[in-house]
């Protein structure tokens, strides 16, 4: 099974790529943002309980995401290859997903950040406020993410550079270039 891990700030496009990586090599896309913004729209008690924290942009709790993930890997334990899309997101669900893995027999195989200057992240994701009305990309709310970004999952570039799982690919472009540069990278 390869597990793929595409990391980036958000706004770095990882939902676009990961639905296309996904496609291409047969493995299943998993966004914990859309699988969380999937229960507020349905008014899940999980939906109520974080919807104010999505909304402010601040992150959701580890043990909510990691119980969230395990499930998913439980229901498609039978999958080629996953393609995480904004998990892990904090150097505890990081390790935490290490040993979740570890109970299956499995471990992280590749870590791949789109790379994309912050000036450009923000006015791509204004730019998303427009089009899709997406209530978490108000330009307070933006702020709040980049800031969540920078101080609790940018650290983990270390933490896969010491494993030696981490590669980065320049994130401006056309979706093409940069599906292309990825899956040079990624080469399962
Ligand atoms: P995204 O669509 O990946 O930008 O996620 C939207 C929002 O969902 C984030 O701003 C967080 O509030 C929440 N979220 C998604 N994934 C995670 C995660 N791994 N850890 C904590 N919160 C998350």
């Amino acid at each position: 099974m390869f597990n793929l891990i595409l990391f980036g700030p958000p706004g770095a496009g990882k939902g676009t790529q990961a639905v296309k990586i996904a496609e291409k090599f047969g493995w299943k896309h998993v966004s914990t943002g859309d699988i969380l913004r999937a229960e507020v729209s349905q008014g899940t008690p999980l939906g109520l309980k974080v919807k104010s924290v999505m909304d402010a942009g601040l992150l959701v709790s580890d043990d909510l995401l990691i119980e969230i993930m395990e499930s998913v890997f439980v229901k498609h334990a039978a999958v080629k290859g996953f393609v995480l899309d904004g998990f892990p997101r904090t150097l505890n669900q990081a390790q935490e997903l290490d040993k979740m893995l570890l109970k299956h027999g499995q471990e992280v195989s590749l870590v791949v950040a789109l790379e994309v200057d912050e000036d450009e992240l923000v006015n791509r994701l204004l730019k998303r406020a427009q089009d899709q009305g997406r209530k978490d990309d108000t330009a307070e709310v933006i702020k709040n993410r980049l800031v969540q970004y920078h101080h609790h999952t940018k650290p983990l570039i270390d933490y896969y550079t010491d494993k030696k799982l981490y590669r980065e690919v320049y994130g401006v472009g056309t979706v093409e270039d940069i599906f292309s540069q990825l899956c040079t990278v990624i080469n399962p």
